[in-house]
């Protein structure tokens, strides 16, 4: 763990310069805005420690799987979200020598990101080898209101000299991704344009085809005024640039502005990529860069007037809290249904870019109250379009009739995980899509989703299902082997609860539906069965008789569900009695040892209980929380919020709230040292859960908002906007109780700990403490 950021409650901001943090703070001062991304490089030229990494949402590349021993079944490659074009660079000499901050005296280093307004600033002062001095200030952007576009300001200021300043902004094509899985270089130029004021680079990916054209356009300002040096284009193979000499004077600045175009293929024709690029920078470059900042800041205002957390007496908890709603927002805007959320985002390779069950499980609550439900419903169709893939993957595994089943880790549908205990056991993740759904309608409303898109995904969901149980003669029930639980640390266990929990669930909930939509929208339905060939009363039948003949394995002396079968034969040793060098055990053990441990990586029947509490008393959830809790180890990142919101439904105050510690400054503070690979983008939806669905108590009841708050001690209020079917709400606990804003136009009933409240449209009322 780490504590070198700096509270602030609207930025995160580090002082001086450690080399040995370098990494870290590129993936914590990380800038993005849904459609593209990138580390917080330094713009000039460091030869030290740094992971490069600019990327553009959608753009990935199938690096052929390595594998020691291939199975079938395995998909062939694992799809990479590709470190793309560095648009950020800006060499600069002073009188011929490198500045490099690996080869320089820095002093005064900071940087700043400012959440509020999106950008990101870093100031330094260096000293060079041969003893000069320059200061710079750095500003740079990933726009919101112009999404394919960037703009930096860097202002060199000399302190103890007057000199010849060599400046090359330039595009760097050639870039590799550290993951590559054999060397590879995944980029082909395709063509390049240089001009008197900048200039543009096309790239395509091998393979996948993907165009992307980076162009950038450059401006100068010296003591205030523009200035036109002549720049001299340099094209080389996969690169261009625009060099320029500059005489300065000690004392005196000179900026340098650079404007930044990213567009792809995925957007426009690859031949017009060309002339488009050049439109988008010359529209930019006519803006300005201070009217794109005013538009960023513009832009980041109205988000966070939808998705603020807002905590009064504790500054460190409010940093973070803001940190994680900021890299949610700067990861996904939810304005094109073919992107989705990768668990790291922009802010690094390793499993960047990708989709998850993150998203479903996730990260839909958090967009489904902070956004408009567009965003939500966007996140569905990604799904949805990937069906037809999803249906071949269960058919190349033998399943049949339409039956799908969902990838573990896709860019584009495609399976591309490979190690077969996750591949072909965790299956859970096809739940977590059918969970998605039913959330999404309980939360908007919106039923016609289920005709249209949700009711063909879930019969394909539980037609899987019901083929992956079989029946157990000697149980003389259902069972369900060879899975892998949320829990990555048992592999081919029988009758993992939560995945047959959640089995039995789809199938219900899938019958329910066909209930519903037949009603409604009987046209649809019909049209839907024959398409799908779907034969309603066996099919359902068959989902009623597994539903009703389920085995789930149970503990009748402790009364709790068990993990699995045969759990109990583990050595029941708790994690308090491990020893602390035996932690994290991911680390510390041979894979071996864990799988024979006891010991939960992450939620697993709690992550079951969690989605459906409402099947539980209170005192079956106290009894298996009681149980498993003090068996997980919590090496993964999306476990401590669900351990979070549970204790605050016990009333367990102290730890919910230690739990949600673990999961806020995860990043912030490194905890556990993997930072420097990028931020753990999807948990930090969970960690807005744990205040929202945790200390706020939020849930969705009967089609109305609940809340059963409380106040964690050390904070003296908090509070949240949910937007929730057409209408904002401002919910605020504090010391005098839960004041509700209802701002928006329309009356509404809430439920404050069960009593019906009823809101006047734009009032307000105070439930008392
Ligand atoms: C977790 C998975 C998760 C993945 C990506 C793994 O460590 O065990 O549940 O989907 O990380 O976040």
């Amino acid at each position: 763990m780490k504590d070198y950021i700096e509270v602030d409650e609207w930025k995160i901001i580090e002082e001086g310069f450690n080399p040995h943090h370098n990494k870290i703070s590129e993936s914590i001062f990380s800038l993005g805005n849904g459609r593209m991304g990138q580390r917080a490089n330094f713009e000039e030229a460091y030869s030290g420690e740094t992971l490069q990494g600019n990327y553009i949402a959608g753009v990935y590349y199938p690096d052929k799987t390595r594998v020691g021993w291939w199975k079938n079944g395995y998909p062939e490659y694992f799809a990479k979200v590709l470190n793309a074009a560095n648009w950020v660079g800006i060499d600069i000499l002073i009188d011929g020598e490198q500045l490099d901050l690996a080869k320089c005296t820095v002093s005064k280093f900071r940087r700043e990101l400012n959440m509020k307004d999106g950008y990101l600033k870093r100031n330094f002062s260096a000293t060079t080898a041969s003893g000069k001095i320059i200061e710079v200030e750095a500003i740079r952007f990933c726009s919101i209101a112009e999404d394919e576009s960037g703009a930096i300001k860097y202002t060199i200021t000399p302190q103890n000299f007057s000199g010849l300043l060599t400046i090359t902004p330039f595009i760097d094509g050639d870039v590799v991704n550290k993951d590559s899985n054999y060397d590879e270089k995944f980029w082909d130029e395709v063509k390049k344009e240089t001009w008197a004021t900048g200039g543009y680079l096309q790239m395509r990916t091998k393979k996948t085809g993907f165009e992307v054209a980076t162009g950038m356009e450059i401006s100068f300002v010296q003591n205030d005024e523009v200035i036109s040096p002549v720049l001299k284009p340099v094209e080389k193979e996969k690169y261009i640039a625009a060099q320029t000499e500059v005489q300065v004077k000690e004392g005196q600045s000179t900026t340098i502005i650079k404007y930044a175009a990213n567009l792809s293929s995925q957007n426009y024709d690859a031949a017009q990529l060309a002339v488009k690029v050049k439109e988008t920078l010359s529209r930019i470059s006519k803006k300005g860069f201070e009217a794109l900042l005013a538009e960023q800041a513009e832009a980041w205002a109205a988000k966070w007037k939808l998705n603020d957390i807002i905590i009064e007496g504790d500054a460190s908890a409010q940093q973070a809290i803001r940190f994680n709603i900021f890299q949610l927002n700067q990861t996904y805007t939810g304005e094109d249904d073919r992107l989705n959320i990768g668990p790291k985002g922009f802010t690094g390779e390793k499993y960047g870019g990708s989709t998850y069950w993150d998203t479903e499980a996730y990260c839909v609550p958090f967009y489904l109250s902070t956004a408009d439900q567009k965003v939500t419903r966007n996140l569905l169709l990604y799904r949805y379009k990937q069906l037809g893939k999803a249906i071949d993957n269960a058919k190349m595994l033998g399943f049949k009739n339409g039956a799908a089943l969902y990838p573990m880790v896709t860019m584009d549908g495609t399976e591309c995980h490979n190690e077969w205990e996750i591949t072909f056991e965790e299956i859970h993740r096809n739940g977590a899509i059918a969970y998605a759904i039913f959330n999404y309608v309980r939360y908007t409303a919106d039923e016609a989703y289920l005709a249209d898109y949700g009711l063909e995904v879930l019969i394909a969901i539980s037609r899987f299902w019901s083929q992956r149980v079989n029946w157990s003669a000697d149980k003389q029930q259902y069972v369900m082997l060879g899975v892998t639980g949320p829990n990555e640390y048992e592999n081919n266990i029988n009758n993992n609860w939560y995945t047959s929990t959640l089995a039995t669930w789809c199938m219900k909930y899938t019958k329910e539906v066909i209930e519903k939509v037949k009603a409604a929208e009987p046209e649809k339905y019909a049209a839907l069965a024959s398409k799908i060939s779907f034969n309603e009363a066996e099919e359902t039948a068959k989902f009623s008789h597994i539903i009703e003949n389920m085995y789930y394995p149970y503990d009748a002396q402790q009364q709790v569900f068990l993990q699995q079968d045969g759990y109990l034969d583990k050595e029941q040793i708790l994690v308090k009695d491990l020893p602390a060098e035996d932690r994290p055990i991911n680390q510390k053990w041979s894979w071996d040892r864990i799988l024979r441990s006891c010991y939960i990586k992450q939620a697993d029947v709690l992550q079951g209980i969690y989605f459906f509490e409402d099947d539980y008393d209170l005192d079956t959830i106290r009894r298996n929380f009681d149980f498993y809790e003090p068996r997980t180890v919590h090496e993964s990142s999306l476990s401590p919020c669900v351990h979070s919101i549970l204790a605050a439904k016990l009333g367990d105050e102290a730890r919910a709230y230690e739990f949600y510690l673990r999961t806020a400054r995860l990043d912030l503070d490194d905890y556990n040292n993997d930072t420097e690979d990028g931020c753990h983008i999807t948990s930090m939806a969970g960690t807005w859960m744990a205040v929202v669905e945790g200390f706020g108590g939020m849930r969705v009841r009967d089609g109305k908002l609940s809340f059963k708050p409380f106040l964690p001690g050390k904070w003296s209020s908090f509070s949240f906007h949910i937007n929730f079917r057409g209408s904002v709400f401002n919910i605020k606990v504090s010391k005098g109780g839960v004041q509700i804003k209802n701002l928006s136009g329309i009356e509404t009933t809430v439920l404050v700990y069960d009593k019906e409240q009823l809101v006047k449209a734009n009032d307000e009322l105070l439930v008392e403490a």
